[in-house]
């Protein structure tokens, strides 16, 4: 059989020759938000696997998908069970996309404080506690471990981070539903652990998606366990302000149709809200921060936040620089697609209507 190199493969894949010096368009342009050029994406052949890299950040997630059907694909064809003239038909693009990628609209404070105003009541920390589906304990480790045991699967590893920058310090796995202490490098045995230490100076993380828990090696940077290649689904995309008082937010949230898994507050000034990903792919998780983005940056989310690959603040820890709790707030069950608008009707009545 005709072998080609990796080189020749992605030409073929592409439907077009790389440049003197590996630049091609990138295969993802369709995400790109501003203006695409034929050398935007850059291949490096050097690895056991090729690499590329492109210009835009905002076709990333669709990038790392492209990227791990194509090592997929280079994996068949060593086997002999793709052939390599097939390749080019197996080419699309990643997701077929139903708007042009554009901006959100900036933060319109005028508008966030009237839509906020279409919920009726007040809603306080204790309301949330009140009318969330799964009851919140007051002890901190075990709101967090009633948030992962609800939140995640038996498939599922969640990282756990007192310092942000590290590759995670602990790790819960829904499996055996155990919490374990990681090697700070590869090839060190994690140790089970009974608990987390619930404090940090700058309190605690998980990463929202779950990973293999496994270390994956990357061309000209470290070895990762937290890179886009280790998640192995998302469901949640997270959700927070920093531009709104407490109170507009949560009426906002409160009007939402998404379902939200969780409500928990950051140690500081904002609440986070994890917005259910369903189906759990990579595809859906672009259309879902797609359209989160669009009706909720207008009225003050971070929509920077809304990344497949992102850290939020551990439940229950508490944030030494601030003094403050990261306290679990609301807890939505695995089986309950109800929105919170739903849950809140049982503690806030709703205007009866007189009859015509
Ligand atoms: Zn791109």
């Amino acid at each position: 059989m005709q072998h080609l190199s990796h080189k020749q493969i992605i030409e073929r894949k592409l439907g077009t020759a790389l440049s003197a010096t590996n630049t091609s368009h990138c295969p993802c342009r369709e995400w790109h938000t501003s203006p695409s050029r034929a050398t935007d994406c850059q291949w490096y052949f050097e690895d056991s696997k090729p690499h590329c890299h492109c210009l835009h950040s905002s076709c990333s997630d669709a990038l790392s998908e492209y990227i791990s059907r194509l090592y997929s694909e280079l994996n068949r064809i060593r086997r002999s069970t793709l052939r390599p003239e097939d390749l080019a038909s197996s080419y699309h693009s990643p997701r077929p996309i139903k708007h042009a990628p554009t901006s959100p609209e900036p933060f319109n404070a005028e508008l966030a404080e009237r839509i906020a105003a279409g919920y009726p009541h007040n809603i306080s920390y204790d309301d949330l506690r009140a009318c969330s589906p799964i009851s919140i304990p007051s002890d901190p480790q075990a709101q967090a471990l009633k948030f992962f045991s609800h939140s995640y699967g038996s498939t599922d590893n969640i990282l756990i981070f007192t310092n942000p920058l590290s590759q995670g310090d602990y790790i819960w796995r829904g499996l055996n539903q155990q919490l374990y202490q990681l090697a700070p490098q590869p090839n060190k045995k994690a140790s089970p652990i009974s608990s987390l230490p619930m404090s940090a100076a700058n309190g605690m993380y998980y990463l929202i998606s779950p990973v293999t828990g496994r270390w994956r090696s990357r061309e000209n940077a470290k070895p990762s366990r937290r890179c886009g290649t280790c998640a192995t689904r998302y469901p949640y995309a997270l959700i927070e302000s920093d531009c709104l008082p407490a109170a507009t937010w949560l009426r906002i949230l409160a009007q939402l149709e998404d379902r939200i898994q969780a409500i928990y507050l950051s140690g500081s000034k904002s609440i986070h809200a994890l917005i259910s990903v369903l189906p759990d792919t990579l595809d859906n998780f672009a259309t879902v921060k797609y359209s989160l983005a669009h009706r909720l940056r207008p009225v003050g989310a971070d929509h920077k936040a809304l990344s497949a690959i992102r850290l939020s603040r551990l439940p229950g820890a508490y944030r030494e620089s601030t003094g403050q709790r990261q306290e679990l707030l609301w807890l939505n069950a695995p089986s309950n697609q109800g929105t919170l608008k739903h849950a809140l009707a049982k503690i806030h009545p709703q205007p009866q209507h007189e009859a015509p």
